[in-house]
C-alpha cells in the first residue's frame, strides 16, 4: 500500500512568557491509506499538539511531516479536523448549508447545485437527512458532531483528523457514535487519524493504536489492533485493553 502520512522524528516546543514547554519529543510513525489510526495517551501528552501540527496549525520545532511524500507546512482541505467542541457549526446556517459552505469557498464544487447535491449525500450518510434544514441550536451534541463529520467528509480529504470528537457526549451516545464512525469508515474507506485518552475508544475504533507516554509525549508502542471489529467482551478485546493498560501504567525500560 502507498504510504500516506509520515511523521518523522518530530519534536514540538511551545515558547512564550519567557518559558518553553516541550510538548512532543522525537515522535515517528506513519499512517497508511485506509487505516483508522489512533493516538492514545494521557491528558497533556501532546496529542492535540501533534494533530494540530499535521493539520498545519502548529509548526514543528524539529523533524518533518509529509503527506504522500510532500512536506506539510500549512493547513489545507486535504486534512480536515473534527474537534471535541459542539460549537464547530455556523449557527446562522442550516445543517445542509453548513456542509455546502466549505465546498463553495474551497472551490471543490463547480456550482451551488453540485455543492448541495454532494452535501446532501454526506448529510444522509451520517443519518441527518431529516434534520438537513435544522439550525445547530436545535440539535443534540451527538447530532452536531454528526454534522461536523459530514462537513469534513464532504471535502473528501486525504485524511480525516479527529481530536476527541466524542469526549463530551454521554456514554450511550458516545458508544453509538463510535459504531457509526466504524460504519462510515467501512462505507467511504477514508483514512482517519483519531486522538483519544480512552482505552475503550481506542480498541473499539482503531486498526492501529499508537500508545504515547506522558509529557513530553513520546511513542511508547505502536500496536496493530487484533480486536478490531470484535465484540467488546471477546477475549482479543479484553487482551488488547490489558496490554494497553500495562503500557500506560508502567514507565518504559
Ligand atoms: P493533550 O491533547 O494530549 O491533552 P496538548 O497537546 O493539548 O495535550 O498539550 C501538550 C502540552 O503542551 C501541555 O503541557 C500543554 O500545557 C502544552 N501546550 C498546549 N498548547 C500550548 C500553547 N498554545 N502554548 C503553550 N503550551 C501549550
Ligand atoms: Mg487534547
Amino acid at each position: 500500500m502507498p504510504c500516506s502520512l509520515e511523521v518523522e522524528r518530530v519534536s514540538i516546543q511551545y515558547a512564550g512568557d519567557g518559558r518553553t514547554t516541550l510538548a512532543i519529543e522525537d515522535v515517528s510513525f506513519s499512517v497508511q491509506q485506509g487505516e483508522k489510526f489512533i493516538i492514545l495517551g494521557p491528558s497533556g501528552c501532546g496529542k492535540s499538539t501533534l494533530l494540530k501540527a499535521i493539520a498545519g496549525f502548529v509548526p514543528v520545532s524539529q523533524g518533518a511531516i509529509r503527506l504522500d511524500g510532500q512536506p506539510l507546512r500549512q493547513p489545507g482541505p486535504d486534512r480536515v479536523v473534527v474537534f471535541q467542541e459542539f460549537d464547530q457549526l455556523l449557527p446562522w446556517k442550516t445543517v445542509l448549508d453548513n456542509v455546502v459552505y466549505p465546498l463553495q469557498v474551497t472551490g471543490q464544487a463547480r456550482s451551488r447545485g453540485e455543492a448541495r447535491e454532494r452535501a446532501a449525500r454526506f448529510v444522509d450518510l451520517v443519518g441527518l437527512d431529516e434534520f438537513k434544514d435544522a439550525y445547530p441550536h436545535t440539535l443534540s451534541g451527538g447530532m452536531k458532531q454528526r454534522a461536523a463529520i459530514a462537513r469534513s467528509l464532504a471535502l473528501e480529504p486525504r485524511i480525516l483528523l479527529m481530536d476527541e470528537p466524542f469526549a463530551s457526549l454521554d456514554a450511550l451516545t458516545r458508544s453509538h457514535m463510535q459504531h457509526e464512525l466504524n460504519a462510515i469508515w467501512r462505507h467511504t474507506g477514508v483514512t482517519i487519524l483519531f486522538v483519544t485518552h480512552s482505552i475503550e475508544e481506542a480498541v473499539v475504533l482503531g486498526t492501529n493504536i499508537l500508545v504515547m507516554s506522558p509529557r513530553p509525549g513520546r511513542v511508547r508502542q505502536l500496536l496493530v489492533n487484533e480486536a478490531a471489529e470484535q465484540p467488546v467482551d471477546s477475549p482479543p478485546y479484553v487482551a488488547m485493553q490489558h496490554t494497553i493498560r500495562g503500557l500506560l501504567e508502567t514507565t518504559p525500560p
